[in-house]
């Protein structure tokens, strides 16, 4: 199966999404401390020991976008679980 160019599309209808944020998540081991590496802009953060990966064991992306149209928040993860790679797109609260 082959995925390409599919927009991605609020709950407005809208497929105007713009990134602001994008997270990465990783493990030096399964289970072992999250170490994130958020870009946003020109900005740049790096920390440890994160409680916000969205997998309960190993590592993870996260893009967070914004409807231009209605303005909601919605996050693009990327989650490896045990041997798959899963997407979610979710609303953020
Ligand atoms: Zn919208």
């Amino acid at each position: 199966m082959r995925i390409e160019n599919l927009p991605l599309r609020c709950s407005c209808g809208s497929e105007y999404m713009r990134h602001q944020l994008v997270d990465v998540f990783v493990r030096d081991v399964e289970d072992g401390p999250v170490n994130c590496v958020g870009v946003s802009g020109k900005t740049v953060e790096f920390y440890t020991g994160a409680v916000d990966c969205p997998s309960a064991r190993r590592d993870a992306v996260v893009v967070t976008v914004h409807c231009e149209q209605c303005e909601l928040v919605w996050d693009l993860q990327v989650i490896q679980h045990k041997g798959q790679t899963l997407l979610t797109f979710k609303l953020c609260e």
